[in-house]
């Protein structure tokens, strides 16, 4: 293990339940996003693997007491504690998830949300980010990108995500499959994964799972029209309740995207909370329409109770303590030399 891992562990040994019991004083709440749980490896969305998806929940597990979002929201709503209570959530319906992450789910009995794309479901393809990052990484170095697409070469993930938020749905579906047809004749895309479809989301356990929107498109709502913010919200919750038989209460915006008028446009479709991602706790304070996240789903899970105390509140009241930081170091260097693996020059003999 590297030496900022070991200092990881070290911190949360040190800092970890202190933090956590800090948190529940000041009556602060969870809220945690997972998207991908998988074996495979996806480039264009790396997942968690299945082990340390368990190793996740197993700390949740020890560490809070696990709600449902709705009885979470209730709770915010009615100015209970919210110490000690977290709610566990996925976005954008991948398959992996009634594969991996859902017999994990019912064998510890927690309960979870999960935010899906209503295009997806019915048409189980991923949503336009994972196929703006396949494209940009498929493109990436290449010489031989039609110039129509040439901006694929140009931009990271992250920014053609970016440059493509902003376009109609329509517009930006037509531009990607067009990109994909191009770029796929001398060049193997990667696979798509599989998509959560409507019989899949009968085979999840009904009293641990409930479902959400995600949008129509995963839209980013902060740049849509007042027509398109119409449709992206209310036919997509009056569809997927159609689809899962269930009432759909609760709203997740796609990249964290929102504004004023989408917070209108959610409530006048019916949703009673909205969820967005801050890396931040859930207060009284905390906005029913634009509830905190800490998305979590990338992280080793020695990370886990760090960061949900805050990332922040951990690094400061480490930089605030520089003989903790002395402290870790040290800690961290006599263990690894303990185990052979801990000095430089051990180190250097690896590389
Ligand atoms: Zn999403």
């Amino acid at each position: 293990m590297s030496v900022a891992g070991r200092a990881i562990r070290a911190a949360d040994h040190l800092l970890g339940a202190r933090l956590l019991a800090a948190q529940k004083r000041r009556q602060a709440g969870v809220i945690v996003l997972y998207h991908r749980v998988s074996t495979g490896p996806d480039a264009a969305y790396p997942p968690l693997h299945p082990a340390q998806f368990q190793a996740h929940c197993e700390i949740l597990k020890r560490s809070f007491s696990i709600l449902p979002l709705g009885e979470m929201v209730e709770r915010h709503r009615r100015g209970l504690p919210l110490g000690g209570c977290c709610a566990i959530t996925f976005d954008d319906g991948y398959g992996d998830f009634l594969e991996h992450a859902h017999p994990i789910l019912q064998r510890m009995s927690l309960p979870a949300t999960h935010f899906l794309v209503l295009q997806s479901v019915l048409e189980g393809r991923p949503n336009w980010n994972w196929r703006a990052n396949r494209l940009a990484q498929a493109a990436h170095g290449r010489r031989d990108v039609p110039h129509s697409f040439e901006v694929l070469g140009r931009l990271s993930g992250l920014e053609m995500v970016g440059h493509l938020g902003r376009w109609e749905a329509a517009r930006r579906n037509d531009w990607l499959q067009e990109a994909e047809d191009a770029l796929s004749q001398n060049h193997r895309l990667a696979p798509e994964p599989r998509m959560l479809r409507a019989p899949d989301l009968a085979q999840c356990d009904a009293s641990l799972i409930s479902w959400g929107s995600h949008t129509v498109s995963h839209a980013m709502l902060g740049w849509c029209e007042p027509a398109a913010l119409r449709h992206e919200l209310a036919d997509s919750r009056l569809e997927l309740g159609r689809i899962t038989g269930r009432d759909v209460d609760f709203l997740s915006y796609p990249n964290s995207s929102f504004s004023q008028a989408a917070i209108a446009e959610a409530r006048s479709a019916g949703y009673s909370a909205a969820l967005a991602v801050g890396q931040s706790e859930v207060s009284w304070t905390s906005p029913l329409m634009a509830l905190p996240r800490f998305d979590i789903g990338w992280m080793d899970a020695s990370r886990l109770r760090l960061e949900v105390c805050g990332a922040e509140a951990a690094r400061s009241a480490l930089l605030g303590r520089r003989w903790v930081m002395k402290w870790l170091v040290a800690k961290s260097r006599r263990k690894g030399a303990s185990r052979g693996l801990g000095g430089h020059k051990a180190r250097r003999s690896h590389e």
